[in-house]
């Protein structure tokens, strides 16, 4: 039976976030000095949060994305993946990276039974990278990418972009789908960190569209059930594929179907609506029914849509890492 909330939407998608600690900063997710890390004692142990992910399965979610702060950060998370991978009932198991620590773990993640890798990367040239990542060695990430590829994932690229950053390489982007298969994303920046005069940092999703479409022939590829926020391009002839994602410009709540699940155990209905729930007492004192009805609760708040519009919102400021993006 499909999990549906209280607007029809099916809801079969679950982030899970492993940890808030990442070994970058980049400057659209949290400020320069880091995020206040949750207490120790509040970060979910592999346990309860193996806990959780078996429960949403058994009520209906069939994909969950591991993500963070940087989830390759975390010790032990390749045991942890194995475990999540033998779960009966989950379908798609995939993980979102900096790409950091990929170089050393890609062969692991791939024998864990992670299907898929998003891999965020906000620019080819290292002197932009490291202005993004603020600390970030872009040789180390194209190192990871390369023995992710030589172990079989296939390469989705996430680009935040960002007008006066990195708005120039859109179309180096691009090209990367023209000499390999990869599917490269381009993600319009939010303001989950409410940064004074945020508006001059977002690309709508239409003028990407437009600036690629001078060097490339878009041809829309058929939305996929489920398949998630993107709007999907191929170019003739070559291998890879483009897609643009538009929280801000055109939001796609209609057709959301996830729900996050942080690092503390906080389980969120949308990225940018104040409410949670905390799954911590149903975790250390309650049985799997109490952690289902707190999961369905969940579910069942989600809002119909943000409240994000290009020119204001209105929600806290936040980090992403905090909750997994
Ligand atoms: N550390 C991992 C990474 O960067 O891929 C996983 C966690 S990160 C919070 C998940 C995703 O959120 C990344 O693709 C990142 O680019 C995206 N993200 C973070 N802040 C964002 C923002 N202000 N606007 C758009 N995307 C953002
Ligand atoms: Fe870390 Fe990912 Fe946030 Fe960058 S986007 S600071 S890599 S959690």
């Amino acid at each position: 039976m499909p999990l549906l909330d209280s607007i029809g939407r099916t809801i079969n998608y679950l982030r899970l976030s492993v940890t808030d600690r990442c070994n970058l900063r980049c400057s659209y997710c949290m400020p320069e000095d880091g995020i206040k890390k949750s207490a120790h004692g509040d970060i979910l142990s592999y346990e309860e949060l193996y806990r959780i992910a078996r429960t949403a399965v058994s009520i209906g979610i069939d994909k969950i994305r591991i993500t963070g702060g940087e989830p390759l950060v975390r010790k032990g998370i390749i045991g942890f993946l194995q475990q999540l991978a033998e779960i009966p009932g989950l379908e798609q198991l995939v993980l979102t990276t900096n790409g950091v620590l990929l170089e050393k773990m890609a062969a692991d993640l791939r024998a864990a039974g992670v299907q898929r890798l998003n891999i965020s990367l906000d620019s080819l040239k290292p002197e932009t990278f490291r202005q993004i990542s603020r600390c970030g060695d872009l040789a180390r990430v194209m190192a990871g990418i390369e023995a992710a590829q030589e172990c079989g994932f296939p390469i989705k690229l996430n680009m935040v972009v960002m007008r006066g950053v990195n708005d120039h390489e859109i179309l180096d982007f691009a090209a990367l789908a023209s000499t390999s298969a990869t599917t490269v994303r381009f993600i319009e920046y939010m303001p989950a960190i409410r940064e004074h005069n945020w508006q001059r940092h977002v690309v709508p999703g239409t003028e990407i569209l437009s600036r690629l479409s001078r060097q490339f022939t878009l041809i829309p590829l058929e939305q996929a059930a489920a398949a998630g926020p993107a709007r999907n391009f191929r170019i003739p002839g070559v291998p890879g594929t483009l897609g643009v994602i538009t929280p801000v410009s055109h939001h796609f709540c209609s057709e959301c179907n996830r729900i996050r699940v942080t690092a503390s155990g906080m389980a969120k209905g949308c990225l940018f609506d104040g409410s949670q729930s905390d799954l911590k007492p149903a975790l250390r004192g309650g049985s799997d029914l109490h952690l289902a009805q707190a999961l369905g609760a969940i579910v069942d708040s989600k809002p119909v849509r943000h409240q994000m519009t290009p020119e204001e919102c209105h929600h806290q400021a936040f980090s992403m890492a905090s909750i997994g993006g």
